[in-house]
C-alpha cells in the first residue's frame, strides 16, 4: 500500500540522518526504529495539537497517538492507522475501533454504553478469528524467502513471551493477528515474531503491509 507521507520530512537520530522524503518516497536508512519513525511522521502529518476525537487541545507531555485499528487485534503502527489523542480519549476507545468509538460516545445511557461496549469487543474478537481486523487492501501475502531481515532470528527468539502468543494464536486459528511490515525492497520493520514463527513452521507465505513508497537503504 501507499502509505500517507508529509511533503518534507527528516528523521535524525543524535547527529545521523536516518530517513527523509524526496519526491514522495520515503528512504530508511539502517536500523531504525520503526514505530518511533512512524510516530514522527504522523504528527508531521497531522500536527500534535487537538485530539482528533475530542478537540481538545493537546499539552506537550500529554499527547498520545491512537491506533484507530486497536494494536491489540492487529492494528499496525503506520501514519494511516495513527491520530493524535488525548490519554483520556485513548484509554476510553481501548480496543474499539475509531468507528466503533465514535458511535459508542453518542450513547446517551450509562448502561446501554456498557452493553455496547462489550458487544463491540466481542465483534472484534469474532472477526479476528476469521482473519486480520484491518482493511484487507492493506494486506497482501508476502513470500518470507524474499525478506531481508534487520535483526538476527536469534535475538528475536530470547523473546519467550512474545514467540508464545504468536505460536498459541496461530495453533488456535491457523493464521497470524496481525501482518508484518515491508518497504518495497523486501526490508522488515515490523513482525519479527511472526516471521520467526513461520520459518520454523515452513510456512511460505505470511500476511503482509508492503510499504510501497518506502525504500530501504541497507549499507
Ligand atoms: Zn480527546
Amino acid at each position: 500500500m501507499i502509505i500517507a507521507l508529509p511533503k518534507k520530512f527528516f528523521y535524525s537520530v543524535g547527529d545521523r540522518d536516518m530517513a527523509f522524503i524526496e519526491n514522495n518516497i520515503l528512504y530508511v536508512e539502517g536500523r531504525v526504529n520503526f514505530e518511533d519513525l512512524m510516530y514522527s511522521i504522523t504528527y508531521s502529518l497531522k500536527g500534535y495539537n487537538r485530539c482528533k476525537y475530542c478537540g481538545r487541545e493537546l499539552l506537550r507531555n500529554k499527547r498520545t497517538l491512537d491506533h484507530m485499528y486497536p494494536k491489540y487485534f492487529g492494528g499496525v503502527s503506520i501514519p494511516d492507522n495513527l491520530v493524535p489523542s488525548c490519554p483520556s480519549c485513548n484509554s476510553k476507545k481501548s480496543c474499539l475501533t475509531s468507528q466503533q468509538f465514535y458511535h459508542w460516545r453518542s450513547i446517551q445511557s450509562t448502561d446501554k454504553r456498557e452493553r455496547v461496549f462489550k458487544k463491540m469487543l466481542e465483534q472484534n474478537m469474532r472477526k479476528i478469528k476469521n482473519g486480520i481486523l484491518l482493511p484487507k487492501e492493506w494486506i497482501t501475502y508476502y513470500d518470507i524467502s524474499k525478506v531481508i531481515e534487520e535483526i538476527s532470528f536469534e535475538e528475536v527468539s530470547k523473546a519467550k513471551e512474545a514467540n508464545e502468543r504468536v505460536e498459541m494464536f496461530y495453533f488456535q486459528y491457523q493464521h497470524y493477528s496481525k501482518p508484518i511490515i515491508v518497504s518495497n525492497n523486501g526490508w522488515v520493520f515490523s513482525g519479527f515474531h511472526i516471521l520467526y514463527h513461520a520459518k520454523r513452521h515452513s510456512i511460505k507465505n505470511v500476511p503482509a503491509i508492503v510499504l510501497e513508497n518506502v525504500v530501504h537503504l541497507s549499507h
